[in-house]
């Protein structure tokens, strides 16, 4: 049930004039790995191979600020090492102790999975070994570990993590497990663009759930969940999402809330409200972000925008840790300082967004508070300004880029939490902060929900970005499916 008139989300797809804009997807992790979280889902669903996984190369790149001229972080742990370390050599050792790290985390991580599956005692053993780290480490920000192995080498920091602003604004809020799962599953096996645009994983997944008897209905807001007198869900209904009229409902034992758990708190009776309410609300949320998308009738190559994920540093930034003064920075109009930003390039991978324009879009952090107060009007003359900000700041760096712009739009926090109805325009679900409990305690959060049958499927769950979402999505499938033999 799907409030929106077009199923996926943020993975989605949308157009002004000739131009398709992709929404969300930059890149992902490549779900061919088998230790990957996508690649069972989509093996088992018959999509992986249904799908052109564009490949990402290098990594990211980044440019400005304490990095000076741009820096290509390629992918494999190997290759990384020897990009970082020639170009940043009073790191060397920092690099490799941290890659180090990184990758014993992974190969530690998926032996445990491999000892799961196949109930192996030597696997167990090995993984425990190669965990020690991590369990040491488990409370660490990603700060700390940056700041233990690089010391006050920012532009070597830039160089590792100058994509942050893809998981956080502030490197001490954001949990060192997590970014060392997610940033080195990316340095291990390389980023994906699905071709086409995350609408084509979309519109398979929908396939799978029609072609499987099930039904996708689309306008509809899913607004109150009934609950029989053992306390198990009955039915859902739903309104037209436009009228709020049209009330209808379906029989439903179980439940998955793919919004977020604040929305879902509203559709619950009392008691269950509150239950919902404790175990979530209050919890800090993700960061929202901004984004910028041009259309451009040149190929972005023959101004120079060759690369195709790059992040972009003002020279006033000077530490990695100032990542947070950018996403206040909308909470007024442009003035003598850019935010950091990165650019998504399509024109330079093989995307299949159509014929139209080819789409560069520029994305950072942003916060809902910044829009928040500003009347409708006042809201579209500051992103007009904002998105002028940013055509300029380009066409300084690829001059002949403002000349070549056919189609352009702003979008913001506000947008984001419009479009997806999540608080604070929140992106990545809840904030990956530090964790508070030792490795024994495991992840602060799952798909279950304290209310029975009642399950999260979506970035809330687990953590946030399209792994994240499908992984909570799976989980909560197979906890219900052993819920219902049970
Ligand atoms: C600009 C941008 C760039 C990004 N780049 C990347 C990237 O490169 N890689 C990556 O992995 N991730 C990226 N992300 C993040 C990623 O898109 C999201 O984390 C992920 O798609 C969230 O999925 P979800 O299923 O949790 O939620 P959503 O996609 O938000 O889906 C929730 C759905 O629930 C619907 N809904 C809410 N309430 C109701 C209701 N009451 N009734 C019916 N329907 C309801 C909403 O309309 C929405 O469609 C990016 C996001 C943005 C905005």
């Amino acid at each position: 049930i799907e409030r929106n008139h077009s199923v996926g989300g943020a993975a989605s797809a949308f157009k002004t004039g000739a131009l398709t804009i992709e929404p969300a997807l930059h890149q992902t992790a490549d779900p061919h790995d088998p230790s990957e979280p996508k690649h069972a889902i989509l093996t088992e669903l018959g999509l992986l191979d249904e799908i052109e996984w564009i490949p990402i190369s290098p990594f990211f790149s980044v440019k400005g600020g304490p990095v000076g001229q741009t820096f290509d972080l390629p992918v494999g742990f190997d290759a990384a090492h020897l990009a970082l370390s020639t170009r940043f050599p009073k790191s060397r050792d920092g690099f490799a102790r941290l890659l180090g790290a990184m990758e014993q985390i992974l190969s530690g991580v998926e032996r445990l999975t491999r000892a799961g599956e196949t109930r192996s005692f030597g696997e167990l053993l090995r993984a425990g070994v190669g965990l020690r780290g991590l369990a040491r480490d488990w409370r660490l920000s990603t700060a700390d570990v940056l700041l233990r192995f690089l010391g006050d080498d920012e532009a070597a920091k830039f160089a590792i993590a100058g994509n942050i602003g893809y998981y956080t604004d502030d490197p001490r809020r954001l949990a060192w497990p997590f970014f060392a799962m997610a940033q080195g599953g990316f340095l291990k096996a390389g980023g994906r663009f699905i071709k086409g645009g995350s609408r084509v994983l979309t519109m398979k997944l929908a396939k799978v759930v029609t072609k499987a008897g099930g039904s996708v209905l689309l306008g509809r807001d899913a607004s109150v969940v009934d609950f029989d007198s053992s306390g198990h869900p009955a039915f859902v209904r739903h309104v037209d999402s436009r009228t709020k009229a049209d009330e209808q409902r379906i029989a439903a034992k179980q439940v998955f809330a793919n919004c977020a758990p604040h929305v879902l708190a509203r559709m619950l009776p009392p008691d269950k409200r509150a239950e919902i309410e404790r175990a979530y609300v209050g919890h800090a949320l993700s960061i929202s972000l901004f984004s910028a998308h041009f259309g451009l009738r040149v190929p972005p190559p023959k101004l120079g925008l060759d690369r195709y994920s790059l992040a972009v540093l003002p020279d006033w930034m000077t530490s990695l840790s100032q990542t947070g003064e950018c996403s206040r920075m909308f909470a007024a109009d442009p003035g003598s300082r850019m935010p950091s930003f990165g650019i998504a390039n399509y024109g330079a991978i093989d995307s299949g967004l159509g014929d139209g324009p080819a789409l560069v879009s520029v994305v950072g952090v942003d916060r809902f508070d910044n829009w928040a107060a500003l009347a409708p009007q006042d809201e579209k003359v500051r992103r007009g300004r904002w998105l002028d900000a940013f055509e300029k700041a380009l066409d300084r760096e690829y001059p002949g880029f403002s000349a070549a712009v056919s189609e352009r739009m702003f979008l913001n926090a506000r947008s984001m939490h419009n479009f997806m109805n999540t608080p604070g325009g929140a992106v990545y679900g809840f904030a990956p902060l530090p964790f508070e409990r030792g490795i024994w305690a495991g992840l602060p959060r799952s798909s279950r929900t304290p209310i029975p049958s009642v399950y999260l499927a979506s970035s809330f769950a687990e953590s946030g970005g399209f792994t994240g979402a499908m992984k909570s999505g799976a989980d909560a499938a197979r906890m219900a499916m052993k819920e219902k033999t049970r």
